[in-house]
């Protein structure tokens, strides 16, 4: 047995866990490691004021483990305000799993991992993330029940992603009406950047109301499959960010408006389903107000998916997550006309919305 000996040097050099730039006050962190099956997984639960940290577990193949942490840190912080500005009983967390989801996910790896969430006794609830199918949700739920996202047959709400499209519709008609006067997007032009899960319904959505519509993602099969599908155009130009179009629609990866485009981007509107769009969100919120271009903070657009699974929860039916998701629509509004009001970023005001609500439910149960 090979014991390894501990630098106390070593350690006072490194930086430490409460000091990385991504720590905002969470709760736990929850490190597992599990030699037998190879799981190497991080849970972040970042706040619990409102209800139970729930949030999706992602398995990425993450350059180092400090990319791991950094990730798991941010999501789960977004998962808190996510939930907050959504007016649900949910706190936020989020949990990563290192490796390849392609060629290194096993069902014992998972049921590793659930072991690790039912160990935390309903603290943390997960859900399926990026590199995570309702199949490996129902793997997890055989050793917990603390786990949404499984399939309808077993009780579950089924796939989020459609709901999460029209949320994200929903956001961004009102970020329409807040901007152009009108929420009618006939003659409007939305360029959808990922045409996955979500974007292919937003896709849809879009058409029907009469945008036209450009797509862009890596995936040619699939710019080709929507294209014929719905009838949208495949960019072409060499600059997503620079196309002239009104309407910017980011629904592939986080961090797209970043130092490097956010000064290029054309459009008018930006509203799309990524996490954490704004690689920093002081700076790029600032910049994109002082250009007059109206962001729909992301966090409160693309929450569809969370309430899709808290239905299964609180056990409400399907009107009541297309009421719940219908709201998105009021809630952008009331936001980017606060963000006017106030002269603040539309991120911060939303921010501060949630912000509001953690802090009433933690002094009412202080009383
Ligand atoms: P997905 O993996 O199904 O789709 C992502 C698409 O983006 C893929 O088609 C991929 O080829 C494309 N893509 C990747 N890199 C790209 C690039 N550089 N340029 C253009 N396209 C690129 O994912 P999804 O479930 O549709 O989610 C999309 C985004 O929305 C993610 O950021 C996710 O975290 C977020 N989100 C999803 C949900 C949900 O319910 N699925 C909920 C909230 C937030």
């Amino acid at each position: 047995m090979q014991v390894d000996v501990l630098n106390a040097n070593e350690l006072k050099k490194s930086a430490p866990v409460f000091g990385q730039l991504s720590f905002n006050d969470h709760e736990q962190v929850v490190f597992c490691n599990d030699k037998d099956t190879g799981l190497k997984a991080i849970i972040g639960i970042h706040n619990t004021v409102l209800g139970p940290a729930l949030g999706g577990t992602r398995m990425w193949n993450y350059s180092s483990e400090w990319e791991a942490l950094n990730d798991v840190l941010r999501l789960s912080r977004g998962m808190t305000y996510k939930s907050a500005i959504t007016g649900l009983n949910l706190g936020g967390g989020k949990a990563v799993i290192i490796g390849d989801a392609k060629t290194q996910k096993t069902p014992e790896l998972m049921k590793s991992f659930g072991r690790f969430v039912d160990s935390l006794s309903g603290k943390y609830i997960t859900a399926e993330d990026v590199g995570m199918e309702t199949a490996d949700m129902d793997t997890v739920r055989e050793v917990t029940k603390y786990v949404t996202g499984i399939s309808e047959d077993k009780g579950g709400a089924g796939n989020p992603s459609p709901i999460t499209a029209y949320g994200v519709f929903m956001g961004l008609k009102a970020s329409a009406k807040h901007k152009f006067g009108s929420d009618d997007l006939e003659g409007k032009s939305v360029l959808v950047q990922g045409i996955g899960h979500v974007g292919e319904t937003l896709v849809e959505h879009l058409t029907q109301d009469g945008a036209k519509v450009y797509i862009s993602d890596i995936n040619e099969e699939r710019l080709e499959a929507v294209r014929d599908k719905y009838g949208a155009i495949i960019f072409e130009g060499s600059d997503v960010y620079g196309a002239e179009v009104d309407i910017y629609a980011p629904c592939a990866l986080g961090a797209t408006i970043n130092d490097e485009t956010v000064k290029r981007i054309k459009a008018k509107v930006i509203a799309g389903a990524a996490n954490n769009q704004l690689a920093d969100e002081l700076t790029h919120g600032k910049i994109l107000r002082e250009r007059g271009i109206v962001y729909a903070p992301d966090f409160l657009i693309n929450a569809g998916g969370i309430i899709n699974v808290y239905a299964e929860l609180e056990n409400y039916d399907r009107k009541e997550i297309m009421r719940k998701t219908e709201n998105i629509y009021n809630t952008t509004l009331e936001i980017l006309s606060k963000a006017d009001k106030d002269d603040m970023t539309s991120h911060f005001a939303a921010l501060k919305i949630a912000q509001q609500r953690i802090d009433d439910r933690k002094n009412q149960n202080l009383k």
